[in-house]
């Protein structure tokens, strides 16, 4: 399994990355994890636009959704256009809100070029991976995953605040991506967002193998969250996404 972060900025784009974005690859497979404002643009750099197979969005903030919008034009409209229908595996009310999001009637909405499959808490199969998605701390319907493949995992928070949940998620995972978009201070809003220290608890609960920091919000000093993650109970690799980096799970 490959995994490839196309966009790792948080909330919104940043002048290095896009929004949440996550390319993910095994056996000619490609699934995307999120794709958020800014994203495809950045996807262009790794595959060809109309290789995209499957995509699980973990929920429906503008920055890990929106530019569904965008791609609904790439394969709606593009040379070789009608492209088949490829899933989308969101919360249930996708279909509607990304239809107003586009500014296309509900019917059909986007369904011309996805096919939206309703998230709930559990396990499915999506082309060769094993997903599981479960519902995490968030002020909306928001879900992590877990990716398998060939022995080898893969856990992605999505946003989250502390989450008993995401550790089941990652337990064990070769890599953890998980957001870490607060920084320490005395007023942390409880149930949204975590820091680099509790990203970093939540890894070493999970006893998951390195620890990706994600989510990073451009006016953060990143130094800083990934500085805070390495001064907790995480004893493996840390470090901080970077838009273009690989990891080779294989
Ligand atoms: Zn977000
Ligand atoms: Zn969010």
């Amino acid at each position: 399994m490959k995994v490839t972060i196309v966009g790792c900025s948080g909330s919104f784009p940043g002048p290095d990355s896009p929004a949440s974005c996550y390319l993910v690859e095994a056996e000619g497979f490609r699934l995307l994890l999120d794709l958020g404002s800014g994203s495809l643009g950045a996807l262009q750099r790794h595959i060809d636009l109309y290789d995209v197979d499957a995509i699980c969005l973990s929920h429906l903030h503008a920055d890990h959704c929106l530019d569904i919008c965008g791609y609904h034009v790439v394969r709606t409209y593009g040379p070789a256009a009608p492209y088949p229908r490829i899933p989308v595996y969101a919360p249930a009310d996708a279909p509607r809100r990304l239809a107003a999001a586009y500014g296309m009637p509900e019917e059909p909405g986007l369904e011309t070029a996805f096919e939206f499959r309703p998230l709930s808490p559990g396990r499915f199969t999506v082309g060769p991976f094993e997903v599981t998605a479960g519902l995490v701390n968030h002020p909306v319907e928001a879900y992590g995953f877990r990716v398998s493949h060939g022995g080898r995992t893969l856990a992605y928070s999505g946003d989250t605040g502390e989450c008993a949940e995401l550790v089941k998620l990652a337990d064990g995972a070769d890599l953890m991506l998980c957001e870490a978009s607060f920084v320490e201070g005395p007023d942390l809003i409880p149930g949204l967002h975590m820091t680099g220290r509790q990203a970093a608890e939540h890894a070493a609960k999970a006893k998951a193998g390195r620890l990706v920091l994600t989510h990073l919000v451009p006016w953060n000093d990143s130094a800083r969250v990934l500085e805070e993650a390495s001064c907790g109970a995480f004893g493996g690799p840390i470090e901080l996404a970077r838009s273009g980096a690989v990891y080779d799970l294989t």
